[in-house]
């Protein structure tokens, strides 16, 4: 497989535009078989349910090129049944699950050629999403839809070491309860992104979120989960049913309970226990895991005992176990890595 001739350290997290994507449309009741097509350009009504009402969700995952040299994904089984259940929460009809991995394989293969060398620290980043196309203006679910999977090569995310970064508490809420914060829905971004630009402007890198009804509890960042370790070494993950059930958190619970043999917490976190933990990371398929050095809120800040140089050891642990599995490293549980043949 002849590579494309790309500078895959110096790629961004930016859209670069590759050969194939999929397309399906859902019409008259049904789902198609679905092509790849060279055609990048989406023509809808000027009145398509997702311009009107924001009837849409989507996915991301990642393809990468492992130590032997196979081109894997990780996980796209749990990608599937995500999207199922934002389809289902938007009345969507939802995309077939095994389809849906059969379209991943697809367009990883059309577009083996950007899927970045091992060791480059770039991957090719998967994005599956769905809208509603047909014309809606009374307020209901659209009638037909089309389905869509591009790729996009990204360079690595940390860039000269994975610094730890500062985030802040916003004033903001991201998800209300009994809302759409469990689903990937476009919606849930588009009305963070005034939060993220003001915690930009006012230099903080990400922002964490508490629960909209008591504004006591940790939530997740506008698009990752967060994992703390308490000083005895316990993973401790917030639960809440409007935070988004990221593959990434749950596979590095996973991996420190039963390969780690580590104790793991999921529960209800309390913004006032935070200072007691030694370290705290994001997590999601973009970074695996970030970690944060601080936390900056209005009557304080907390910085946890890793302090701002690298990663606390924990968090480290986690995440070589995490992406040498992905890289084939080390061995991976059962059905997480699937192969692009
Ligand atoms: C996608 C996403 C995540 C991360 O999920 P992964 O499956 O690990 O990539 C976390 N939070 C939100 C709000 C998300 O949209």
């Amino acid at each position: 497989m002849e590579k494309k001739d790309l500078d895959w350290s110096s790629l961004g997290f930016g859209y670069v535009k590759t050969d194939k994507r999929f397309v399906a449309n859902y019409k008259d009741g049904k789902w198609d078989e679905g092509v790849l097509t060279d055609d990048d350009k989406v023509v809808i009504s000027e009145c398509a349910g997702v311009l009107q009402y924001a009837q849409t969700c989507f996915e991301g995952l990642k393809a990468y090129t492992t130590e032997d040299g196979r081109t894997v994904c990780f996980r796209p089984d749990l990608n599937a049944a995500r999207m199922h259940d934002s389809a289902k929460r938007l009345e969507m009809p939802p995309f077939p699950e095994d389809k849906f991995i059969e379209a991943v394989k697809a367009v990883v293969k059309a577009n083996e050629a950007y899927v970045p060398p091992y060791g480059s620290g770039a991957t090719l980043y998967i994005r599956p999403y769905m809208f509603g196309s047909s014309p809606v203006i009374g307020v209901k679910p659209a009638d037909e839809y089309q389905f869509r999977i591009f790729t996009t090569p990204v360079g690595p995310y940390f860039k000269g070491g994975a610094k730890p970064i500062t985030i802040t508490v916003s004033d903001f809420d991201r998800a209300a309860p009994h809302g759409t914060g469990d689903i990937k829905a476009g919606l849930n971004y588009a009305m963070s992104l005034h939060a993220i630009v003001t915690a930009h402007a006012n230099g903080f890198a990400e922002n964490m979120y508490l629960d909209a009804a008591t504004r006591t509890k940790v939530e997740e960042t506008g698009g990752a989960n967060f994992i703390f370790v308490t000083k005895d070494g316990t993973v401790v993950t917030p639960k809440s049913d409007s935070i988004l059930p990221s593959i990434t958190r749950r596979s590095i619970m996973y991996v420190a309970e039963n390969i780690l043999g580590m104790k793991v917490e999921h529960r209800e976190v309390y913004f006032d226990e935070i200072k007691d933990f030694a370290e705290c990371g994001l997590c999601g398929t973009a970074a695996v895991i970030s970690p944060v050095g601080k936390i900056v809120y209005k009557d304080g800040e907390i910085a946890f005992p890793a302090g701002m140089e690298d990663m606390g050891p924990v968090t480290k642990k986690l995440y070589e176990t995490l992406t040498g599995i992905q890289m084939g490293r080390l061995e991976a549980p059962e059905g997480w890595i699937c192969e692009i043949k």
